[in-house]
């Protein structure tokens, strides 16, 4: 399948050539294909809405490549250039951007002036889309006595009137309630959905990720990383590497801006399920960021963490933090096998030393079950490290086959047991995975 959009080494330059010359975005690269549903991620400034207006064809790339539908659309004609605004992309703003001295439904009807369609069928068609964005009856009024919700429900109508194959949403819900936020998004959906049109959306709101098949988050002009989202069946080929989906992407939702070693730290905080509080809490974040990145050893770790905290340091009991030091130690040590066979399996380099990291990831895995392993559980308990490490199966896969019975083809261990495990192994190949999404 060819992308409906593809950037390549995007570069778009504000006041080109003057003294303030300013590059908004400095070499993106994406591919949006056909029935996806994407957002845009990132802090004001990043440059979400400059690609928008790219896209759009009213900010033309200083440098690269930028094809809608396989055409650049800025050699277009001033009528093809109509004709493509128009049909191939509708357009909502956060700010509505309707007529005020215009009818709702002269409103909706106004990009099919352009295209010479009969006035009263304009005026059905507009009619019909009102009905199905919840305006029904509205048509005459004008947009002045219009609510937020209802005002952006018309400027959705408007947007799907010559039925697009793009639909470029500019925060659609920046100035609504939460009621109305909810309506929007839902047409948003059914757009993507039912009407199977391309939806690409800027937003803030993280909870508003959950309806996208994948998220690009964009930092500095530049695209940082795409997670895609685990609850939606994918359109895009993801690579390889996108096919583990670990709690790392989880927390990547969570906390967009993070990059991936804090990422890592909050994982192993996580961990150590403990009753520590906020200020504890952000040592001990800062305490794991030198761990993960090797830059401390156990020794020195379990120390800080039992000395008291206005001495600097955590101040948590000897016992635990031998139970803390202990485990992220493990964890570490261990994920360097994940972290070579990831290595080896994303470079197809596979060696005879293979199934020996997968024997040793396997008896990582059992030693956290409290009693010893039957050898056909631990014949099958390797096949599932290899498929889970491999992206084969799913977490819940895994869990699931671990607790299921033997003579079901599981590991016949316990619920517990089968969550312990499980949770186990994700901690060592979140902290395997090699800076996930990146340079991608
Ligand atoms: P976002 O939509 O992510 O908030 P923008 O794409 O609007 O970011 O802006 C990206 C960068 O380009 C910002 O630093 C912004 O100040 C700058 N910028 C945007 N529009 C212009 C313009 N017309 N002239 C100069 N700089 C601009």
């Amino acid at each position: 399948m060819e992308p409906i959009i593809k950037l390549k080494d995007l570069e778009i330059t504000y006041n080109l050539g003057k003294v303030n010359e300013y590059k908004a975005t400095k070499g993106m690269n994406m591919e949006i294909y056909p029935g996806e549903f994407v957002a845009f991620f990132g802090p004001s400034g990043c440059g979400k809405s400059t690609v928008f207006y790219s896209i759009l064809g009213i900010l033309e790339p200083s440098d690269g490549q930028l094809l809608v539908k396989g055409q650049n659309p800025y050699s277009y004609s001033p009528e093809e250039m109509v004709r493509f605004q128009t049909k191939t992309i509708g357009i909502i703003y956060q700010a509505f951007y309707l007529i005020n001295s215009i009818s709702v439904i002269d409103n909706v009807v106004l990009p099919q002036i352009f295209h010479g369609v009969n006035p009263r069928r304009r005026e059905a068609w507009a009619r019909q889309l009102l009905k199905r964005f919840g305006m029904e009856g509205q048509g005459e009024k004008y947009p002045d006595n219009l609510s937020g919700g209802q005002s952006q429900r018309v400027s959705v109508a408007r947007s799907m009137v010559n039925n697009p194959d793009i639909l470029l949403a500019d925060e659609p819900t920046g100035n609504l309630d939460s009621v109305s936020t909810k309506q929007v998004m839902t047409s948003l959906d059914e757009i993507n959905s039912v009407d199977k049109k391309t939806v690409i959306m800027i937003t803030h709101n993280a909870a508003q990720l959950a309806y996208c098949h994948r998220v690009f988050y964009m930092k500095d002009g530049l695209l940082e990383r795409v997670v895609p989202n685990p609850d939606k069946k994918q359109i895009a080929k993801i690579d390889k590497q996108k096919i583990l989906v670990t709690e790392m992407d989880q927390l990547s939702k969570i906390f967009p801006y993070n990059s991936p070693t804090e990422l890592k730290v909050k994982s192993l905080v996580n961990y150590m399920t403990q009753d520590l509080n906020f200020h504890q809490l952000q040592r001990l974040e800062e305490l794991v960021k030198y761990v993960v990145e090797r830059k401390m050893d156990k020794k020195e770790f379990h120390r800080i963490l039992k000395r008291n905290y206005p001495d600097g340091g955590i101040g948590v009991s000897e016992a635990l933090a031998e139970t803390m030091a202990d485990k992220v130690d493990k964890v570490i040590r261990q994920s360097e096998d994940a972290r070579r066979f990831r290595r080896r399996f994303l470079s197809n380099n596979f060696f005879a030393e293979e199934p020996e990291l997968i024997s040793r990831l396997t008896r990582y895995i059992a030693e956290e079950n409290e009693g010893e392993l039957a050898f056909v559980q631990k014949k099958r308990l390797k096949e599932l490290v290899y498929n889970r490490i491999s992206g084969l199966i799913s977490r819940e896969e895994f869990k699931l086959t671990l607790r299921r019975s033997l003579d079901e083809g599981g590991v016949g261990i316990s619920k517990n047991a089968s969550r312990k495990l499980t949770n186990h192994f994700e901690k060592i190949l979140i902290q395997g995975s090699e800076d996930p999404g990146h340079g991608h």
